[in-house]
C-alpha cells in the first residue's frame, strides 16, 4: 500500500515542484493507493491519467466550494443513511478506501476519524427502511467492500429479508483499483443477497486490465449485474477518443456504462470539472459512434437530484453567475 508521497515516487513521473506542492496538499487531504493501481501508470508520462487520479495537485487547496453541496449529511434521518429520493436511500458504510481518488465527491470524509458501520447502526437503518417502504438501496462509502465480511453479510442478508426492497446497489471501485480484494467469499455474500447489483467506476481505458476483467467476470458469473459510472475529468478523460475506447471496451466485457457525470462542485475537487458545453460536445460525437447499450447518460448531480443533459436541446441557461438548471419546481445554480 502506498501511503506517503515517498512511496509514490517509485511509480510516477514527478517533478520536484509537484512533490513540494503535494506536500502542502497532504496536510489537508491525505494520499493512499494500492500497488496494483499505481503499477498501471506509465512512469515516463508526466500527464499520466492514473497519476492524475491519485497524486495530489495544488489546485485542491485553491477553491472555496462546500464540502457537502448535495447535503447528504443534512438529509440523514438515521446515522449512516441518507434519504433524498422518495423510494431510495443511501447507506454510507465506511470512510475507508484503498485508493484516494483526488476527485472524490465525499472527500470530506477523509478528514473524519476512520469508521465502519456497526451491526447496531445497521439494525436502526433496517428499521427505518422497513418503516418507509424503501424500494432501492445504494450501499456506498468509502469503499463498502472493504468492511469486514461478517458485517457486509449481516447488512446484505437483512436487506434481502425486506419485501419492499427490490434492488440493492453496491457502489464499489474495487474491480478497478484492487481486484485482488474482491475475494470469492465477498462475491458469495453478494450472490446470497439475490437483489444485488454492482455499480463500479472505470474512468479511463488504462484501468481495464486482465485483473479487472477477471474480477468483472467473476461477478457476472455469480449473477451480479455490473454497471459503470464515469466522471468526466479535465486532464484525465475529457476527450472523445478516450471515452469511446472506455465505453466500447466496457461493453465488450459486459459492463454497462450508464452515467457520465460532470465533476461535482465539491471543495478540493472542482478543478477537474469541464464546462457543460464540453461534455455535450463529447456526447454528440460519441452518439454517432456507439450503440445505445454502450452510451451513458450525461448528467449533473445537484442537491435536488440528477439532471440528465441531452446533446440535442439540453435545458439550461448560462449567465455571469454560472449555469441555471431546472429540476421539478426548483431552480439550481451551478458554477
Ligand atoms: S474509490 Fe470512490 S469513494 Fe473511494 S476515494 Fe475513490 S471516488 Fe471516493
Amino acid at each position: 500500500m502506498l501511503s506517503t508521497l515517498n512511496d509514490f515516487k517509485q511509480y510516477f513521473y514527478l517533478e520536484k515542484e509537484e512533490i513540494e506542492e503535494a506536500e502542502k496538499v497532504t496536510t489537508v487531504f491525505p494520499v493512499r493507493c494500492t500497488e496494483y493501481y499505481a503499477s498501471l501508470a506509465d512512469k515516463s508520462n508526466p500527464e499520466d491519467p492514473i497519476k492524475k487520479t491519485v497524486f495530489p495537485n495544488i489546485k485542491e487547496l485553491k477553491n472555496t466550494l462546500p464540502d457537502d453541496p448535495f447535503k447528504e449529511e443534512v438529509q440523514s434521518p438515521v446515522p449512516g443513511l441518507t434519504h433524498k429520493y422518495p423510494d431510495r436511500v443511501l447507506i454510507v458504510t465506511t470512510n475507508y478506501c484503498p485508493v484516494l481518488c483526488r476527485f472524490c465527491m465525499r472527500k470530506r470524509n477523509w478528514k473524519k476519524q476512520f469508521f465502519i458501520i456497526t451491526k447496531e447502526q445497521i439494525d436502526e437503518i433496517i428499521k427505518y427502511i422497513k418503516a418507509t417502504k424503501i424500494r432501492d438501496v445504494l450501499i456506498s462509502g468509502g469503499e463498502p467492500l472493504t468492511i469486514p465480511d461478517e458485517i457486509l453479510e449481516y447488512l446484505i442478508l437483512k436487506l434481502k429479508e425486506i419485501e419492499t426492497v427490490e434492488i440493492v446497489r453496491i457502489g464499489s471501485r474495487l474491480p478497478v483499483v484492487a481486484p485482488n480484494l474482491l475475494t470469492e467469499k465477498k462475491i458469495k455474500i453478494l450472490e446470497k443477497g439475490e437483489k444485488v447489483w454492482l455499480n463500479t467506476h472505470f474512468n479511463h481505458p488504462a484501468e481495464i486490465t486482465k485483473s479487472s476483467k477477471e474480477a468483472v467476470k467473476r461477478l457476472l458469473k455469480a449473477g451480479i449485474p455490473v454497471n459503470n459510472q464515469t466522471v468526466l475529468l479535465k486532464g484525465i478523460n475529457n476527450n472523445g477518443e478516450t471515452l469511446y475506447k472506455l465505453f466500447s471496451t466496457l461493453q465488450k466485457i459486459k459492463v454497462r456504462p450508464y452515467y457520465l457525470f460532470r465533476c461535482d462542485p465539491v471543495n478540493g475537487v472542482f478543478h477537474f470539472a469541464t464546462s457543460i458545453e464540453e461534455g455535450l460536445e463529447i456526447m454528440r460525437n460519441l452518439k454517432k459512434r456507439l450503440s445505445p447499450l454502450a452510451l451513458p447518460y450525461y448528467a449533473v448531480d445537484t442537491c435536488k437530484g440528477k439532471i440528465i443533459l441531452f446533446p440535442e436541446g439540453a435545458k439550461y441557461k448560462k449567465d455571469e453567475k454560472g449555469y441555471q438548471l431546472k429540476i421539478g419546481n426548483f431552480r439550481i445554480s451551478l458554477p
